[in-house]
């Protein structure tokens, strides 16, 4: 028996790397035992940042070969991407109707875009929580993982839907609950910024495993640790961090002799590589496997884009009448 319905979704960003993984897509997996679950590819929200129009088509099948290689389960499991169900733009509309543009403004998220573009506050960025509203919404989910610096949108959401139903007088959508999920947050190989592709401190999924050791190697280390001989702090080291999720066998050994001296950084670094090589080898078999035939995927997207409208169908078709518009 599920416990509630699901919604999360991911900018299409391409081929996912392990920051994606440890910080969403295996909990995206393990989120399917326990509740009936959406995922989305969420290309419209990708538009509100881009500076220049990337190939999202491209982008949203690698990150969904990804999604199924590492063990989302699509007869179960609804998969597709946001503009292939139109109604989220109609629902978009309508909740801006029902939403203060001072409170949009205010958000700590807004406020942290516009210092990041400037030259770029555009239309669509003010409202972006208000299509995640919609998003979340449409599909009534009851419950949305989110990390600490999602949860102010989802409160967001939570107004949305009060404000909604009590100036409607209708109980027509549903107020989602967050489930706080430790999203771990993944250095780069830099040890400073998040993990990601624009900053190229990321190491794929997909990647090879020679090409995986390579940046592994890369890797910047305790900064105290200057010399061989030198003992090293592995709670500052990110090689560290990683070797806590994909070394466990090995954690209490690196941990000690990191400490005094008795292992060396380049070494440290190779179990890791191997490690992660060892862990991923299962997904990258199935990848390969899925990418022989890339209409499969396609194939996936699009089942789920019906079974998505569906639902949508159904509460756009709710929401109309909730607010009075002509049939
Ligand atoms: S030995 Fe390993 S844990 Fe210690 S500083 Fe070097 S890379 Fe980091």
């Amino acid at each position: 028996m599920k416990q509630g319905r699901v919604f999360s979704g991911a900018r299409p960003t391409g081929r996912q790397h392990l920051g994606n993984y440890l910080g969403a897509i295996k909990n995206y997996v393990a989120l399917q035992d326990d509740y009936e679950c959406i995922y989305c590819i969420v290309d419209l929200h990708a538009l509100t940042t881009m500076e220049e129009f990337e190939d999202l088509r491209q982008n949203a099948a690698e990150m969904a070969l990804d999604w199924l290689a590492a063990g989302i389960r699509p007869a179960e499991t609804i998969m597709f991407v946001q503009s292939h169900v139109p109604q989220v733009t109609e629902l978009h509309t309508i909740l801006s109707m029902f939403t203060p543009l001072g409170k949009l403004t205010d958000l700590p998220t807004f406020k942290e875009k516009v210092a990041q573009q400037p030259h770029n506050i555009n239309y669509g960025l003010v409202g972006y929580p208000v299509l995640m509203s919609a998003d979340i919404t449409l599909y009534k989910a009851s419950v949305v993982p989110v990390g600490v610096d999602q949860a102010s949108h989802i409160e967001f959401t939570r107004e949305i839907v009060r404000t909604f139903n009590h100036r409607t007088g209708k109980q027509v959508l549903v107020e989602p609950q967050m489930k706080n999920t430790e999203f771990p947050k993944v250095l780069g190989t830099d040890g400073v910024q998040k993990m990601g592709k624009s900053l190229n401190n990321h190491i794929e999924l997909a990647a090879t495993p020679a090409e995986t050791e390579k940046r592994v190697l890369t890797m910047v280390t305790d900064p105290q640790r200057v010399g061989r001989s030198d003992p090293g702090r592995p709670e500052v080291c990110n090689v560290f961090t990683l070797h806590q999720t994909f070394s466990p066998n090995e954690l209490p050994m690196i941990d000690a002799e990191c400490r005094r001296a008795g292992i060396g950084c380049v070494d440290c670094k190779k179990i890791l590589a191997q490690n992660i090589n060892t862990h991923l080898e299962p997904f990258r078999a199935r990848r390969a496997d899925l990418a022989r035939d890339p209409q499969q995927v396609w194939d996936v997207l699009h089942a789920g884009a019906k079974r998505a409208g569906a639902i949508a169908q159904q509460t756009i078709a709710e929401v109309k009448d909730a607010v009075g518009l002509p049939r």
